[in-house]
């Protein structure tokens, strides 16, 4: 399907790249919203996010102030002249975050996982021309992110942007949702008008990896940020170790550097996603041979032998013709699958070595 989307543009905010969204993860109290927004649009910040309707993977938890916040945010609003952004998940939070003037929605990764929330939304969407930002689904799904954007189109709205805050994965991890940087990068193949913002906040899930991974997505040619700030971040109710002072922020924002042309034509922008294609390469590989080890355990205390002969020829022709399907030389890939099951074996050896 076709879709050709509207740049998100509001007025006296500047287009420079990034666009900054910034704000607690929940609006907790009146006092808490107002000295966070004043603080941040002291430092010029345009856009101010909280929520007021918390997604919490687990039921006890602070779970969201409810319509009360919305007043606050109108406050922020009033006083401060910026846009106030919130998350919204059902066909109400729509409604209520409408008739209270919020400026910007989003939409949250649990709920782009799920299509019927995601046509609730939409449908009570139509008619509206505000800016839907739609947040990843929690797995990495390319085209579920793409269904949900879909669906907000099909709604009439135009001004749509997606939000990249990462992956959720069982392994033992630096981050909090693991970026897969690959994933916006074919979205941006896919769809080269959508703007992108990214949520290091949630992708961290860490204070320390907020800077980091804003500049990452700088260098990937993202249009925007969304990042999570408080004025007291330890005692915030949601989301503590992720979020960080207005000083705090303003400081990352200036320490970002931003190169100026980021369209696929440019060499050091291709480059640049040659060098995460490459990290995530070797993630995987990482991955691939940690089973290899567990596979080697598991033959140790069955007694298998480690070279399974069969299993490796079926393998090896499976793969070659998923890498021909590809587009990619056969013999191509015999190489590349013969040096990953010679490192394989290797690791598997050391396992079966060690007493
Ligand atoms: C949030 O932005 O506070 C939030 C709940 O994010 P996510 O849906 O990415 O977990
Ligand atoms: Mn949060």
């Amino acid at each position: 399907m076709e879709m050709q989307f509207k740049p998100i543009q509001l007025p006296g905010v500047d287009t420079k790249r990034p666009i900054v969204i910034a704000g607690p993860c929940s609006a907790e109290t009146e006092e808490q919203v107002l000295e966070t927004a004043h603080d941040l649009a002291a430092r010029g910040i345009k856009i101010f996010r909280a929520g007021i309707w918390k997604p919490r993977t687990k039921p006890g938890g602070f779970e969201g102030i409810g319509s009360e916040g919305l007043l606050w945010l109108r406050r922020v609003k009033e006083e401060t002249g910026m846009y106030v952004a919130t998350e919204v998940a059902t066909q109400y939070h729509v409604l209520e975050a409408l008739k209270y003037g919020v400026d910007i929605l989003w939409i949250g990764a649990r709920t782009t996982t799920n299509p019927f929330a995601m046509q609730e939304i939409a449908d009570a969407l139509k008619g509206a021309d505000i800016p839907v930002l739609v947040k990843n689904p929690v797995n990495p799904d390319i085209e579920l992110w793409i269904g949900g954007i879909q669906r907000i189109y099909n709604a009439g709205l135009r001004r749509i942007g997606a939000i990249h805050r990462g992956f959720s994965s069982y392994d033992e991890k630096v981050y909090r949702n693991a970026p897969q940087w690959h994933i916006p990068i074919e979205l941006r193949r896919r769809l080269p008008d959508l703007p992108i913002f990214c949520d290091p906040s949630h992708i961290g899930g860490r204070r320390d990896l907020i800077a980091p991974l804003s500049q990452q997505a700088m260098d990937l040619g993202a249009d925007g940020l969304i990042i999570e700030s408080h004025c007291s971040p330890d005692y915030a109710w949601s989301d503590k170790n992720q979020q960080v002072t207005p000083e705090v922020l303003d400081n990352i924002l200036k320490s970002l550097v931003i190169r100026e042309t980021h369209t696929t034509e440019d060499i050091s922008d291709l480059r640049n996603q040659i060098d995460h294609l490459d990290n995530d390469l070797i993630d995987l590989l990482a991955k691939r041979m940690r089973v290899s080890r567990e596979i080697g355990q598991f033959k140790k205390e069955h007694d298998m032998t480690v070279l399974q002969a069969t299993r490796y020829d079926e393998i090896l022709g499976n793969r070659i013709e998923k890498a021909k399907a590809a587009g990619m030389d056969g013999d191509f890939m015999k190489v590349v699958m013969q040096a990953i099951h010679e490192e394989s074996v290797r690791q598997q050896m050391t396992v079966l070595q060690n007493k």
